[in-house]
């Protein structure tokens, strides 16, 4: 059978999955696609419009009024566009975090974003990370992995992050925020993060980075080596 090869990475934020699944894609040859960034772009035009992100009303009626597309630059690093601005920083702001986990509520946001997700995946290998790309993304995805880390770990990562890149961090507060956002991702109605039944779960609590890493290429070559001749 001929066809793209896809692996679909899903799991709460802060787990590691866009880092290790942007190595993983450099390894693999693969291109990497980061769907947290178009929940983000699309929160960016709410918040910018002076929307309260959850307002599923408004938000609604801004979808036909923007754009929100992406391209790779040379280095393969994913850019986010809104109405053809280049918002790839911005979407990073803490505000737009809780933004794009409002948005992501609304069933209209993840029809419109649905798409192009799908379409990525249909004319090259992708390694694609998000919530839901294992379970209505990518069902047919050739490895699915769940990734998850204990909310603490998580919390602690970011913090160190943040103090490396000399701003100030609250642990306590990050943890609250990561439990808010696991929460809201959880229990929403529409695609609610979940493990697909035959992902594989990889849990990165004990781990650092280098064993992460070491953990999901080898569910991966196990994976993809064994469907060689599909
Ligand atoms: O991964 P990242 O933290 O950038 O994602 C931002 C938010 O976008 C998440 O908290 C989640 O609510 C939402 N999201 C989603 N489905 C995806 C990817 C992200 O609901 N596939």
């Amino acid at each position: 059978m001929s066809r793209f090869k896809s692996i679909a990475i899903d799991g709460p934020s802060g787990a590691g999955k866009s880092t290790l699944a942007k190595r993983l894609a450099k390894e693999l040859g693969f291109h990497y696609v980061d769907t947290g960034a178009i929940y983000r772009t699309v929160a960016l035009a709410a918040l910018r419009e002076g929307f309260d992100p959850s307002d599923s009303a408004r938000v609604e009626a801004l979808l036909p009024a923007i754009s929100v597309t992406l391209d790779y630059d040379a280095d393969g690093l994913q850019h986010m566009y809104l109405n053809g601005e280049d918002v790839t920083q911005a979407i990073r702001q803490n505000e737009v975090s809780a933004g794009a986990s409002k948005v992501a509520a609304i069933p209209a946001v993840r029809a419109f974003l649905l798409d192009t997700q799908r379409s990525l995946a249909k004319s090259q290998n992708v390694i694609m990370d998000g919530r839901d790309i294992g379970t209505v993304v990518l069902p047919d995805a050739d490895v699915k992995i769940f990734l998850t880390a204990a909310p603490e770990a998580r919390a602690h990562r970011r913090c160190l992050e943040l103090l490396e890149r000399g701003q100030p961090a609250d642990e306590a507060q990050i943890l609250k925020e990561v439990l808010e956002r696991d929460h809201r991702d959880a229990n929403r109605a529409v695609a609610p993060l979940k493990q697909a039944e035959d992902a594989v779960l990889a849990d990165t609590t004990e781990l650092d980075f280098e064993g992460s890493f070491r953990l999901l290429r080898g569910i991966i070559t196990h994976r993809l080596g064994g469907m060689k001749d599909e």
